[in-house]
């Protein structure tokens, strides 16, 4: 009997870490196959991670529990038979990072249910990640949100020296009633031992999801190009100025942003209202050095785009859109 190559499921809400988690564990130096769903049209997770060189599918455009979750078996085949014909083995693992507004259950039942995919892997962990300063109100608003968190082997809880007094025990309590079962940590990144963390993760048993399908979510993506370098103090004026109106509704922002007066790119990063200090990026060979940014949102997407190139106008910064 062949063994079977295990895969690891990393969930978890817009913002929440689901890419530092994954750069992490591709830090250990096992050789892994990486398949990244993103809901925006244009990807930029790829962009984040450290290690390039590696099998990295992309899974873009809509969402693998949904509009794309055809997408996910084929992707699994073809990795399978580029394993089996390799003489030198080109991972020992899979793992897959899910969009972020999407429910675990029917990629777990992808995996777990279907004949040939369960021959060839093994569901090794789901992991989850929360992010302590927006998990309340993300857990009350999303039903994918709690999706995540009940189909989580194991929970790691971030941003806590984001999170205000008292947020910390008040998630504590939350995950109290939404997943008494379910193991979870604050994660330090820095000082993260990944070996531990997956030794914990690996479940006794696991209820099997249901072969139902899920219902489309309200969120929706734009994507723009960037025709120039934009002068940073503008472009972050234009960001913190839409978190602000759309505080509700504009629930991740992420991007890859040139600036006439740097080689390397900067990651931007927004959730739960809040921008992120920006991070440079390593210059990759093919770039095109053209800005790109994603906008998830929840609420009509069309008053929203049309907000969202006034405000670059505005800022006489070029904006395309792409969808
Ligand atoms: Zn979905």
């Amino acid at each position: 009997m062949q063994n079977k190559i295990p895969v690891t499921v990393i969930t978890g809400f817009l913002g929440s870490g689901k890419t530092t988690l994954l750069n992490r564990l591709l830090a250990d130096g096992v050789k892994t196959a990486v398949v990244i769903n993103e809901f925006g049209a244009t990807p930029i997770d790829q962009d984040l991670l450290e290690e390039q060189d590696i099998p990295l599918t992309v899974l873009s455009g809509g969402c693998l529990c949904c509009q794309i979750k055809g997408a996910l078996s084929p992707t699994l085949k073809n990795l399978w038979m580029a394993w089996n014909n390799a003489a030198t083995k080109p991972f020992e693992r899979i793992i897959i990072e899910t969009s972020g507004v999407a429910s675990p259950e029917p990629i777990l039942d992808t995996l777990l249910r279907e004949p040939w995919l369960s021959k060839s892997y093994r569901l090794q962990h789901v992991i989850a990640t929360l992010a302590i300063p927006q998990a309340l109100e993300q857990l009350h608003r999303f039903a994918e949100a709690r999706a995540q968190i009940a189909w989580a082997d194991q929970l790691l809880l971030t941003q806590a020296d984001l999170a205000e007094a008292g947020q910390t025990a008040d998630v504590y309590s939350q995950l109290q009633l939404l997943a008494p079962a379910t193991p979870y940590q604050l994660v330090n990144w820095q000082i993260m031992n990944t070996a531990d963390m997956l030794g914990t993760a690996v479940p006794s048993f696991r209820r099997l999801p249901t072969n139902q399908p899920s219902a489309e979510h309200d969120f929706r993506s734009v994507s723009l190009y960037l025709d120039h370098p934009p002068i940073w103090p503008k472009l972050q004026d234009i960001l913190q100025d839409l978190l602000h109106r759309y505080a509700e509704e504009l629930v991740r922002i992420k991007g890859v942003v040139y600036l006439p007066d740097q080689e390397q790119p900067l990651a931007i990063h927004a959730a739960g209202g809040h921008l992120y200090p920006s991070s440079s990026l390593p210059i990759r060979a093919a770039d095109d050095r053209r800005s790109r940014l994603v906008f998830i949102i929840h609420a009509d997407i069309e008053d929203f785009s049309v907000a969202l190139m006034a405000a670059f106008d505005g800022a006489e910064l070029k904006a395309i859109r792409l969808h």
